[in-house]
């Protein structure tokens, strides 16, 4: 496993060498308490890169109170600006009661209505607050997961959007999102954050629902390590090179959804639809 120094190293070559961000522009790093977001702050910030801290705090109990408490710690450590939003007051509701008011009507997984609402109301936010680019803490192992889940499920759509910087979406109202952990695991992200001593939240979160084929994938990824321990980072470039030659000219456009006007690919963007679903008598 790589030291502290040798991890910032290759963060800084991900953003160097893909371009993600300038020192110019400014960056919204969206945080989540945890220690991947923490390390993608931390590191942005030692840098010199134009940051800014976001919060959405999804009212999830004690485990929003605890990641609430780190993220403020973070930030008055690290001197960055945060802004913080309260799901209740941009939507009316808590995450709990949205995710069961839907999940009378349909059955969908917690982590897939949560990651629907977040990114929704991440890019608006990122937007009206004038960033040109969010960062997120979406390291290796997470990459490599829903890249094979991607191949597995044939989401050819989705496949082609994945690297460092989300180069797909080239839209006025979408903000890009560039991931600066796009080569670092998991268990060094968990080194990092121990040993600079960032206040973290290492707890999971009580309604994650990553199961089922993730956890099939992440046991398949696991016994390729057993054999070779650089084998994570081989695969996810090897995936990279698989993508830039194959990927299409041409990707789905975005349009705008017809109901609150965000950038979607069909004509009712997705988190419309799940709010409709709640409604729906
Ligand atoms: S683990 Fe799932 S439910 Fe919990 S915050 Fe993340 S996406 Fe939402
Ligand atoms: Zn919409």
């Amino acid at each position: 496993m790589q030291t502290t120094k040798q991890i910032e190293q290759e963060i800084k070559n991900t953003i160097e060498g893909y371009k993600l961000c300038n020192k110019k522009e400014k960056v919204l790093v969206a945080l989540s308490g945890g220690k991947d977001s923490a390390t993608t702050l931390y590191v942005l910030k030692k840098l010199g890169y134009n940051v800014e801290a976001f919060y959405l705090d999804l009212l999830i109990g004690d485990w929003s109170k605890k990641n609430l408490d780190a993220t403020i710690k973070l930030c008055e450590k690290l001197k960055v600006k945060l802004h913080l939003v309260n799901i209740r007051d941009e939507l009316g509701y808590s995450m709990c009661s949205i995710r069961g008011g839907i999940k009378s009507k349909e059955k969908l997984s917690n982590c897939m209505i949560c990651g629907v609402i977040k990114r929704y109301l991440l890019n608006r936010k990122a937007r009206e607050l004038g960033a040109k680019k969010i960062a997120t803490g979406h390291n290796l192992d997470d990459e490599i997961e829903v890249y094979f889940m991607n191949l597995l499920k044939a989401n050819t759509d989705l496949l082609w959007g994945v690297g460092p910087q989300n180069g797909v979406t080239l839209d006025k109202k979408f903000v890009p999102r560039i991931k600066p952990l796009y080569f670092i695991t998991n268990a060094e992200t968990r080194k990092f954050t121990k040993a600079l001593k960032l206040p973290v939240v290492y707890e999971k979160c009580p309604c994650s629902t990553k199961a089922g084929i993730r956890n099939d994938v992440r046991a398949m990824v696991l016994e390729f390590e057993k054999k070779n321990k650089k084998i994570k980072k081989e695969l996810i470039k090897n995936m990279l090179e698989l993508i830039k030659q194959n990927r299409p000219r041409k990707i789905g456009a975005i349009a705008y959804c017809e109901k609150c006007g965000e950038p979607s690919r069909n004509a009712v963007c997705k988190s419309c639809l799940l709010f409709e679903k709640m409604f729906k008598k």
